[in-house]
């Protein structure tokens, strides 16, 4: 009998307790390049023995650890800062060869994730507590922040380097010590990442890598060890995870899907909005939670707007991007993504929305198995027509036209997700009025993609985020952390008392 792709494939390995091992798990999954097809690894689906095995050399790691001067774990930020920089090119290859986006786009991703180990390099600053002298008489109060213990982190496929890179290097500066399970379909790069954090002098047992799906998601959400869970994928799974975390008493940060609007006026300067608008839809297959994939443009702009646009767009270059810096647009990750985006397309069709450039007709000769759809644009969509409700997470952009800022408030306000909107407009009264009303997190003014820098939080609204503390910036510091309030008074000794002036007039 033929031996599969999958079965020649190598097979990834656990970190555990700073060792690469095989995991216990008798089902795998398939890392596929999503431009050719063809399986590159295959990923073990790791249970429950697996994660207490990476969960128990976690908690022997942190008693350690967390005596580990924070200036000195960010020693350890600044080494692997290093490392990332220096491997950066292989990382972003990495990156595209399992996920498919650009190399362009996969160098940026990997940059916004060194950007989060170099906040990580300033925690020694940013985790100091507060404190008051005389907060009663002779009674000084001080806050100090404590490592929680034993954290995790759950992952989406959309940003394999990137994404990870929001969770630990915080989690484990701040003195925590960590769980990994990156996207089952795009592992690589973090255990590539993970090496060189090795090299970079981690610990054993400080970062540990487990691979899977439901069931070790589950086993993590369950594991009485796990303080604190942080969680990047779609809403319902995001839902699913706070609610199951929570109810075992872990605290989640839990960031789920989007549908973002961008809003054109028609005071703003076109050839720049036709720029960012195609950047923000079609960047990364519009596989990115802050791709603008709803356009909503304000009386006379939507007739400016969609023509520029739909020509720009049918000019955009589609094709395998794991040969080279060539295509402007890669693949979407899986076949069965594909199949999903596509079928939506065909369900804005049948819903009456007017396709304008048709994604579905693309094709690239040179990889005919690879799964590529186009840039796609409905014009005349409606706000209760699938396309627009639903997060398509692919290059579909839907435009709703619009009388005035008004109505496309009103639109935003109907929407369950919140993660981030956009105007485009020269004035600033207006700027500021759909700032101030928008019903999302992050906002854009005259900026294609509003996603926050690793120094401020990403701060979804709505189905787009559950928990409190988000990810990312100072708020990252407060999740991975608890307080501890220290309230002291010393007693003077009798000798004392007689003899020093000072605590004589202090009591007076
Ligand atoms: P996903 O929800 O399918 O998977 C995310 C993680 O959950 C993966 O690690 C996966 O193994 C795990 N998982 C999948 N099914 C599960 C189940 N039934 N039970 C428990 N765990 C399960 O998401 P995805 O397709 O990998 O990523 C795309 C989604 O992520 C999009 O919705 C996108 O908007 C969202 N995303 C959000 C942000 C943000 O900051 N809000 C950032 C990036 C991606």
């Amino acid at each position: 009998m033929a031996v599969t792709q999958s079965e020649k494939a190598t097979t990834c390995k656990m970190l555990v307790g700073g060792q690469w091992v095989d995991s216990k798990a008798t089902e795998f999954g398939d890392v596929t390049n999503p431009s050719t097809g063809e399986v590159i690894a295959r990923v073990p689906m790791c249970g429950a023995d697996d994660v207490d095995a990476a969960v128990q050399a976690a908690h022997a790691a942190a008693l350690e650890w967390k005596e580990v001067p924070v200036v000195e774990r960010a020693r350890l930020m600044f080494k692997f800062k290093n490392k990332l920089e220096e491997n950066c090119e292989e990382i972003a290859r990495t990156v595209t060869r399992e996920h498919g986006k650009t190399l362009p786009e996969a160098r940026a991703s990997v940059l916004r994730g060194i950007e989060v180990v170099e906040f990580a390099c300033g925690i020694p600053s940013l985790i100091m507590g507060e404190s008051i002298a005389n907060i009663a008489r002779n009674v000084d109060c001080e806050t100090i922040r404590h490592p929680l213990g034993v954290c995790a982190g759950i992952a989406p496929f959309n940003f394999p380097a990137m994404v990870p890179l929001w969770m630990y290097p915080v989690a484990i500066t701040c003195g925590n010590t960590f769980l990994l399970k990156p996207s089952e379909k795009v592992p690589l790069s973090s255990l590539l990442i993970a090496e060189l954090l090795i090299e970079a002098g981690l610990p054993r047992g400080v970062l540990n890598i487990v691979h899977g799906g439901k069931e070790c998601v589950d086993a993590l959400l369950t594991h009485p060890l796990i303080k604190a869970v942080s969680f990047v994928g779609s809403t319902n799974i995001a839902r699913y995870v706070y609610e199951k975390g929570t109810a075992g008493g872990k605290r989640v940060q839990a960031a789920g899907g989007a549908k973002n609007h961008i809003i054109i006026m028609p005071d703003a300067d076109m050839t720049q909005t036709v720029q960012a608008l195609q950047a923000s839809a079609f960047g990364c297959a519009g596989e990115r939670c802050m791709a603008g994939s709803l356009a909503l443009p304000v009386g006379e702009a939507g007739d400016m707007l969609v023509p520029a646009l739909a020509e720009s767009a049918a000019k955009m270059k589609v094709g395998r991007t794991d040969t080279g810096d060539g295509p402007d647009m890669g693949p979407v990750i899986s076949a069965d993504h594909l199949k999903r985006v596509k079928g939506l397309i065909d369900k804005g069709v049948n819903e009456g929305a007017e396709l304008v450039v048709d994604g579905r007709k693309v094709s690239v000769p040179d990889a005919p198995e690879g799964f590529f759809v186009g840039p796609t644009i409905f014009d005349q969509a409606k706000p209760d027509m699938t396309i627009v409700r639903e997060e398509i997470f692919g290059p579909v952009l839907s435009v709703v036209r619009v009388n005035n800022l008004e109505e496309a408030i009103r639109i935003g306000q109907d929407c369950p997700y919140g993660n981030g909107a956009v105007i485009f407009t020269s004035s600033g009264r207006t700027a500021r009025e759909f700032k101030h009303r928008f019903n999302a997190g992050m906002i854009g003014v005259n900026v294609g993609v509003p996603a926050s820098m690793a120094w401020f939080p990403f701060t979804g609204w709505n189905h787009s985020f559950f928990g409190d503390l988000h990810i990312q910036g100072k708020e990252a510091i407060q999740f991975y952390t608890q307080q501890k309030m220290t309230m002291t008074r010393w007693f003077a000794t009798s000798d004392e008392k007689f003899h020093d002036p000072v605590w004589k007039s202090r009591r007076t």
